[in-house]
């Protein structure tokens, strides 16, 4: 191929709305377009990278013994009423009618559409077990689009449902999934790490979370160095505080003026942040959108809230809580502004963090402008609806496996594989009939890749990209080589580079020539923008048959003959071209 012929075009400014490395540089490498917020368009260098990492994913697929098939785009909304997610998913949703008014919607997963076919077409234990796929374009009105493709609103993702007889079988599927997720991220360049995670809005009973461990990720995974625990911080389970065994003192109202946070509490008063309480104060609501109820949360002064916990102990979804307006609930409720604590409030709900109920003489807000009250115990001064761990586990905390400091890292969650059991076989009625002819649900799983925010995850990892640009593994890379003929024009330099890149393209590498009219000095950062893993230059030796070999991930360039610039190309890439080198690393 030739780039001179190639629709192509590289900037030199950082685009402003860019703000990861990956991002910056798929734009500036014109790889991808944005077209509006979170949708972009892929410029043929960039498609050619996610037709990589496709078939890597088809070929560990495949190899699982899973079948690919493809899915309509558009859902019918009677399908999601019978999972009861119809109301169930919130505003994530793109909800579209037919000329008729028929609801449905642009899938953003595909649980309901592949339990349909399944249940239509499979009707005896003979046939199971059974895991089919696809790798469409998903539909996700995000909130606050991101990142480029890391969180866009149209990606591109594999998905897979797995059907099973029974558990067991299930959980050998799940185990197929999670050695086949681990080859795909290995082949693909990754840094990664799988970690157990929440089952959130899908349901289930287990899952796991791989993680691209970059600075510039979005989750924030816990892991011990001195045991196994590796887990999403919002999964994670805390280890109270030990129970103070100290006598319980005076319930005592002080006057603590103007002071609104817990710092100012904490300082005004003299005692440390862990003997205060926070309260944070939101409205919950129906699917149907009106207000549900109030929720009062506390945790000790210097944690914070893990809201995922406290969606989970409140039964809600993510979308159906938010922070309350203070002065709306304080009719309702007694709540003060920053002087809210948990006795003195009525129609709303209480949480309170498990730690509180083992710790003794506490300070809280008064429910009262400008009064908290000193000495409070859980069980003689309050109460709570529920109580439950609805703390954030924090880097040094104790592991709750081991007791050791816990570390933290951050990530980009790159796919993800869920146990869900029986919960859309169930109310779908997708079941088979047994040795006995007795009629049982099928046991699922789904399990899910993020291709396109993969595409852009590579790039994050500090081995993938330098300051000049990207470092693309050779598995996923656009070209494995790029040709530079230095001086277009100067026959010795044209020659030589038609020539390498003809005995590379009849070796079955992916090679591209640079034969534009540009300066030497553009030609040489584009090819380091782009990322193509070997760069062999025709200059100024080639009148005497020798050319400039340089691998892009080391900036070393030596000077060998032609022949051996082709060998040592065709060599690397028959050894790196399908990622499986990593395997040895
Ligand atoms: P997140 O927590 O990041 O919103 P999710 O848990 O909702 O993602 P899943 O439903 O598990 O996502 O989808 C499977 C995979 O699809 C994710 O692991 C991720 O790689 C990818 N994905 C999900 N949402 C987006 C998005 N908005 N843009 C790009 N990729 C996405
Ligand atoms: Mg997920």
């Amino acid at each position: 191929m030739k780039l001179s012929k190639m629709h192509f075009k590289t900037l030199r400014e950082v685009p402003k709305e860019a703000e990861i490395p990956s991002h910056i540089l798929l734009l500036r490498a014109g790889m991808i377009k944005k077209t509006a917020a979170g949708i972009y368009s892929y410029m043929p260098m960039g498609w050619r990278t996610v037709r990589k990492i496709e078939s890597i994913v088809r070929e560990e697929m495949d190899a699982k013994g899973c079948q690919e098939i493809r899915t309509s785009v558009l859902q019918p909304g009677e399908l999601w009423e019978e999972s009861g997610r119809w109301s169930a998913y919130g505003p994530e949703m793109w909800r579209v009618n037919d000329r008729g008014g028929r609801e449905f919607c642009l899938g953003p997963t595909a649980e309901e559409v592949f339990t349909d076919i399944i249940r239509g077409d499979v009707t005896s234990y003979k046939q199971l077990p059974l895991s089919i796929y696809q790798i469409s374009n998903k539909f996700r009105d995000e909130a606050r689009p991101r990142f480029g493709m890391m969180r866009s609103r149209d990606f591109i993702m594999k998905d897979n449902y797995s059907f099973d007889r029974d558990y067991e079988g299930l959980d050998a599927s799940y185990n197929d999934m999670y050695e086949a997720y681990t080859n795909v991220f290995t082949r693909c360049g990754l840094t990664f790490r799988p970690v157990e995670a929440d089952t959130g809005a899908i349901g289930g009973s287990g899952s796991h979370e791989f993680t691209a461990l970059c600075e510039y990720g979005e989750s924030e995974i816990a892991y011990c160095d001195s045991c196994d625990l590796a887990t999403t911080v919002e999964k994670a389970a805390c280890v109270d505080a030990p129970e103070d065994t100290s006598e319980m003192l005076p319930l005592e109202k002080v006057y603590t003026p103007g002071t609104k946070t817990i710092d100012q509490v904490a300082d005004f008063l003299e005692i440390p942040k862990e003997k205060t309480i926070k309260a944070l104060l939101f409205i919950t609501y129906n699917e149907d959108g009106s207000e549900k109820e109030y929720v009062a949360a506390f945790v000790r002064g210097d944690r914070e809230l893990n809201m995922i916990k406290l969606v989970n102990v409140l039964g809600i979804h993510e979308y159906a809580i938010e922070f309350a307006d203070e002065e709306k609930m304080a009719e309702k409720t007694g709540c003060v502004g920053g002087f809210t604590g948990p006795a003195g409030l009525s129609d709303c709900r209480i949480v309170v963090d498990s730690e509180l109920t083992k710790l003794k003489n506490m300070c809280a807000g008064a429910c009262e402008t400008d009064h908290h009250y000193i000495n409070m115990n859980y069980g003689r001064d309050y109460e709570a609806d529920i109580v439950a761990d609805i703390k954030v586990l924090r880097e040094g905390d104790p592991c709750p496996v081991c007791g050791a400091p816990v570390k933290h890292a951050r990530g980009v969650e790159v796919g993800q594989i869920f146990k869900l059991g029986t919960k859309y076989s169930e109310p779908m009625g997708c079941t088979y009939k047994d040795e006995n002819q007795k009629d049982r649900p099928m046991v699922m799983g789904c399990y899910g890749i993020g291709i396109s925010r993969t595409f852009q995850a590579i790039i994050d990892m500090p081995q993938n990209h330098d300051e000049n640009g990207i470092i693309w593994p050779m598995s996923v890379a656009p070209y494995h080589v790029i040709v530079t003929i230095v001086k277009s024009g100067d026959a010795d330099m044209e020659r030589t580079g038609l020539e390498i890149h003809d005995a590379l393209e009849a070796a079955g590498v992916e090679v591209i020539l640079d034969d534009r009219k540009e300066r030497p000095g553009v030609k040489f950062k584009d090819a380091d923008l782009l990322g193509i893993p070997i760069a062999i230059t025709a200059g100024r030796a080639a009148a005497e048959g020798r050319v400039e070999y340089k691998n892009r991930a080391d900036s070393e360039k030596i000077e060998v003959t032609v022949e051996a610039a082709i060998r040592m190309a065709i060599e690397k890439v028959e050894k790196e071209r399908d990622g499986r080198h990593y395997f040895n690393k």
